[in-house]
């Protein structure tokens, strides 16, 4: 995949950093932050560093780093499971214990564009969720163009800890297929499954990200499904609907908007702000209306607008058809589950 023109927007000034660039592959980029690199590897002040852009491995001398492209054990297949393939793009699961030197020298790399999230060593904790492209022209080559961290265990049922495009294919709308990734195998559309959302605080970058797939997410719900038809997967949480007349709207509580979506309730309350779609509902029981300004609570009931979302779909360019595919999910996250057990990618290790 060609890389961006615009590799990076990021308008922060450079902070110090102990790297000042990476070569990976053939792409020569400018860090965002300092990392973790051990100072007798990679010394204090490297503008270059040499980045394997198979399996992260890292060298300040350009020979070993060329010796290593010719043997890596990743050249031609990613670490771990697929989990999703379309038009493409491909998503492979990573699982920390198993791959440990690969998810600490991903981790390493990623800090230097990721500024408030501290990249842990406990690497065996965390699945990784690569994104990969291949061209189908090209089938025997494939780029990384980053990946998102999940807990195995999170007690407030994150469903991401980290995520990162890397720099040079930011810009392509390709951290809402993993955002999209990360909702999809979170659980909630099962039967007691959580709900989640990203591991919070979100730094300012994430919180701009996620506020638009959000807000797509929520824009695509209400313009997509008939919510006046029973969808018997979500029978359960169906919501309240009005569409009388010409200008169909919906009444629903953001409760029930964040079931359907599986998302936070407070997370729903940022996107209907965001998109300011809602109208003011009659006076609530408690006889008080603070919806004027687009208030919005959390156990309150909305009043949203399909005319209205529909015009900030078109003044936002929102496409329809979500760019993450259902049929794209192989093994137990296919569309039809055939109880099909997924082997568990431990055939290599790196150790
Ligand atoms: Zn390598």
């Amino acid at each position: 995949m060609a890389p961006s023109n615009n590799p990076s927007s990021h308008t922060k000034p450079p902070v110090d950093r102990n790297v000042k660039h990476v070569v990976l592959g053939n792409l020569l980029f400018q860090t965002w932050y300092q990392s973790i690199y051990p100072e007798d590897l990679v010394s204090k002040d490297t503008d270059r560093l040499y980045v394997c852009r198979w399996c992260f491995r890292y060298s300040c001398d350009v020979d070993a780093y060329a010796k290593h492209s010719c043997v890596c054990q990743h050249r031609t297949t990613p670490p771990g499971t697929q989990i999703y393939d379309h038009g493409g793009y491909a998503v492979w699961e990573v699982d920390g214990d198993d791959h440990k030197l690969y998810a600490q020298n991903l981790s390493l790399f990623a800090k230097l564009f990721l500024d408030h999230k501290s990249v842990f060593f406990d690497v065996a904790s965390f699945l990784y969720y690569l994104l990969t492209f291949t061209d189908p022209e090209d089938p025997e080559n494939y780029y990384i163009l980053g990946f998102f961290s999940k807990e195995k265990l999170s007690w407030d049922a994150n469903n991401l800890a980290c995520i990162l495009i890397f720099p040079p294919y930011q810009h392509k709308q390709l951290g809402k297929l993993l955002m999209g990734v990360s909702y999809k195998i979170s659980d909630w559309e099962k039967d007691g499954g959580l709900i989640g959302g990203p591991e919070k605080p979100l730094s300012e970058m994430g919180r701009k990200s996620y506020s638009r797939f959000w807000e797509e997410r929520i824009a695509r719900y209400l313009l997509l499904h008939d919510l006046n038809t029973e969808d018997s997967s979500r029978q359960k949480q169906k919501p309240s609907t009005s569409s009388r007349g010409k200008h169909p709207h919906e009444v629903m509580t953001v409760q029930e908007l964040g079931l359907a979506t599986g998302m936070l309730t407070e997370d729903v309350i940022t996107a209907l702000k965001g998109m300011g779609v809602v109208e003011p509902t009659t006076p609530s029981k408690r006889g008080r209306v603070n919806q004027e300004a687009g208030e919005v609570d959390e156990d309150k009931t909305v009043r949203i607008r399909k005319s209205r979302v529909l015009e900030w779909a078109k003044a936002h360019r929102i496409t329809l058809r979500d760019p993450l595919r259902d049929e794209g999910f192989l093994g137990r996250w296919a569309p039809h589950h055939t109880s099909e057990i997924s082997d568990s990618g431990s055939e290599e290790s790196d150790e």
